[in-house]
């Protein structure tokens, strides 16, 4: 079966002092334990978050540079993140994409830095509006996988994370119908068994993003191939936070 996760991605939210009252609240509220908790606060913050979490929650890094080392100025490499205390990383957020130009090509390379540092990470795929107006979104959708991720080999890709966020969902309020999200979750299920096996698939969390909340999380992890849930605003508070991680 795969595991239930709910990540908190902070974006480029929070100072230091807020970062850690949010993580203490986190911690203090009651919790379903068999649900996976992850925090991706700005890098600058991961090693006092880190600090500050119970080991009950993770704390990983929205970004992170392929390449180990050399003159990438601004960047962070995966030896230094862990270091830090990250232990986890998103690679290929819809942000990412769409303002920092990050291409299915540049993607593979952090996957494949990612898998050479044994550096866990959540891998983003989700299609812009204008794509799913066209009904486009499988085709879409599969291709980002195909290009940056089903590269890697079966014992590779086993117990990966992958989050479907639908881009025109992120930040907008509007978030994806349960039917909308179990639609693409149960064909990128079925893609991974198609390239790989059923046992390689069931190893497969599959996240739902885009605007998921306290009221709507019940519903949208209740379908059979959502594993839990990437959040953006919502992971903001931590009250609503834990009532998302409670909604299985
Ligand atoms: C995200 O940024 O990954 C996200 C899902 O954001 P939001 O929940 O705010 O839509």
């Amino acid at each position: 079966m795969p595991q239930k996760i709910v990540a908190g991605n902070w974006k480029m939210n929070l100072s230091l002092t807020e970062g850690l009252d949010l993580v203490k609240g986190i911690d203090a509220c009651e919790r379903d334990q068999n649900v996976r908790t992850i925090v991706f606060p700005p890098a600058l913050f991961v090693n006092a978050i880190g600090a500050r979490a119970s080991g009950e929650i993770e704390v990983g890094v929205q970004n992170f540079h392929p390449e180990s080392e050399g003159a990438f100025t601004g960047e962070l490499s995966i030896k230094q993140l862990k270091s830090a205390g990250a232990t986890i990383g998103l690679i290929g957020h819809s942000e990412r994409r769409a303002y920092f130009g990050e291409s299915n090509a540049f993607l593979k390379e952090k996957v494949d830095a990612a898998v050479n540092n044994d550096f866990e990470f959540i891998f983003c795929c989700g299609e812009p509006l204008f794509i799913r107006e066209k009904n486009g979104e499988l085709d879409f959708v599969k291709n980002q996988l195909n290009e940056s991720l089903f590269h890697l080999s079966a014992e590779q890709i086993q117990g990966k994370i992958i989050a479907y966020e639908p881009v025109w969902a992120i930040g907008t309020g509007r978030t994806a119908s349960s039917a909308q999200a179990e639609d693409m979750h149960k064909a990128i299920r079925s893609w991974i068994v198609e390239k790989y096996d059923q046992a390689t698939a069931e190893s497969i969390s599959i996240l739902y993003g885009g605007s998921c909340n306290r009221s709507n999380a019940n519903e949208l992890f209740s379908c059979p191939n959502v594993d839990g849930g990437l959040i953006g605003g919502a992971s903001l508070k931590a009250d609503d936070f834990c009532s998302i991680i409670n909604a299985f």
